[in-house]
């Protein structure tokens, strides 16, 4: 088949945050291997550059490209489940909401953990270390088994913990750097109950407190409410009770989120309003404590409204409290109109090359700065503050999401940086799968 008939020309693509669009030479969305196989080649013969888009949920230009891009969300079959060992063996295209709503609830199994929304590719999620939270829980990535992987040549590597593991290590969390990830085996678990509660407290309690919460529940996070003491306490364990959720008819999470986008634009233009708005809803949808027990994929995904910058950094678990204080002292020295909430979460050390966990037990803390009506909202002098602090304190900054680090600095903080380069160096000797934003990450190959 000609390529040009597998191709699509004018297709613009934009983010989910609509803060990033490109428009690619060609579009593509092969729905075979061989397909795969034949774009890769006339990419290699004439020099083009190759980037794979999920469902374009990050909020950096990670997918961008004006050369190819390969949609793979034709990808999305299961391939094979064992229930016996919750394993289940899928295309890497498949979208997270289909396997935790459809799939895996056929088969009693579920994942363990999930970040806060589902409308996102299972290969996208293990790109960029997509996480949730929990003490003992690791990023997305650290539950993959197995990867099957395309690389420029069109030639197919299998790698898994027993097979080619420096690979594999590597692929794990690769920004679609090693090639075209092709299927993913995925360690799931017997599909659980969560009984959530979530009550108000104050910061410096939290801080006080903070290694008894975390050790003493699955899943714990907590979201602090800028220009005031208060935190909002998440704590959720797996129980065996039947679901019991509780919606209150005017202050669920859609409405409030309507009201907050349309008192975030007034206060776009009365910045000192701000800080007010903050404590009133403070106030308004967290004072109460609240108990749920539902699904545990449920508890753990949100519904995220409307648009928002976003800077979210790793930094070892025991600089918590030093750096959130440090983030409270600078907003409100400089007076910011620091939008709520600041959420903060833990995540469990792994070996996954260039995941941010990577041998650090770490506290993710994610600023946003809302976008009411799409509008731009000035965030750029908090950004550098929060990543001048996260520096400081030995972070490491998420691969979806703004961050202005470039390749010397990474190589800093990644141990195993090199040998990272190695791999994608001999898999992708032409950096065929670079754009602009993995050649400032990680160099031109
Ligand atoms: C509202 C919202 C909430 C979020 N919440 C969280 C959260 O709680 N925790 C968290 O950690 N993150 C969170 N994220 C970030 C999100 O999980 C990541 O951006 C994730 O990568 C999105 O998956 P995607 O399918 O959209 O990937 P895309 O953004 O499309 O791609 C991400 C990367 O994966 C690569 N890629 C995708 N598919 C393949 C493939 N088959 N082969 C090779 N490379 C591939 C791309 O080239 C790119 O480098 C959130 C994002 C949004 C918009």
């Amino acid at each position: 088949m000609d390529i040009q008939s597998l191709g699509r020309t004018g297709h613009l693509f934009t983010n989910w945050a609509t803060t990033y669009s490109c428009q690619p030479e060609l579009h593509f969305e092969p729905e075979t291997e061989e397909q795969l196989k034949q774009i890769l080649n006339t990419a290699q013969i004439k020099n083009k550059k190759v980037k794979v888009v999920g469902c374009g949920h990050s909020f950096s230009d990670l997918v961008c490209t004006t050369d190819y891009m390969i949609s793979m969300k034709n990808f999305d079959r299961v391939i094979s489940i064992d229930k016996e060992a919750c394993k289940i063996k899928v295309q890497a295209g498949i979208e997270v909401k289909k396997l935790k709503d459809e799939i895996l609830p056929q088969h009693g199994l579920a994942f363990s953990v999930l970040g806060s929304v589902s409308e996102v590719s299972l290969a996208g999620c293990i790109c960029t270390g997509t996480h949730g939270t929990g003490g003992n829980y690791g990023v997305l990535s650290s539950y993959v088994l197995g990867l099957e992987i395309m690389t420029a040549n069109g030639e197919i590597i299998e790698c898994s913990k027993e097979k080619n593991q420096e690979v594999f290590l590597a692929a794990c969390c690769s920004l679609g750097a090693l090639g075209v990830i092709m299927s993913v085996t995925f360690q799931c678990e017997p599909a659980f109950h969560l009984h959530q509660s979530q009550y108000r407290d104050t910061l410096n309690n939290v801080l006080d407190n903070l290694d008894s919460h975390i050790t003493s529940s699955d899943h714990f996070r907590f979201v602090w409410i800028p220009h005031t003491d208060h935190v909002v306490v998440y704590k959720a364990n797996r129980i065996s009770a039947p679901i019991c959720r509780k919606d209150s008819w005017f202050w669920n999470y859609a409405v409030g989120c309507h009201m907050l986008q349309f008192c975030l634009l007034i206060s776009a233009f009365f910045t000192s309003l701000l800080i007010y708005m903050n404590r009133l809803f403070s106030w308004l949808l967290f004072s109460k404590p609240k108990e749920i027990v539902d699904r545990g994929d449920r508890v753990f995904n949100l519904d995220c409204l409307f648009q928002q910058y976003v800077m979210e950094w790793a930094v070892p678990r025991e600089k918590t409290a030093e750096v959130l204080l440090e983030l409270k002292d600078w907003i409100e020295t400089n007076q910011f109109p620091a939008h709520f909430p600041v959420e903060v979460r833990f995540v469990m050390a792994d070996n996954i090359y260039l995941s941010p966990a990577y041998n650090m037990d770490s506290c993710y803390i994610n600023i946003l700065m809302f976008r009411p009506y799409n509008k731009y909202v000035p965030h750029e002098t908090y950004w550098n503050a929060f990543q001048d602090i996260m520096l400081r304190a030995g972070g490491r900054p998420h691969w979806a999401k703004d961050h202005g680090v470039v390749a010397d600095q990474f190589r800093k903080m990644y141990p195993k940086w090199t040998k990272f380069c190695e791999i994608a160096q001999k898999v992708d000797p032409h950096a065929m799968f670079r754009n602009p934003n993995l050649e400032r990450v990680l160099g031109r190959n």
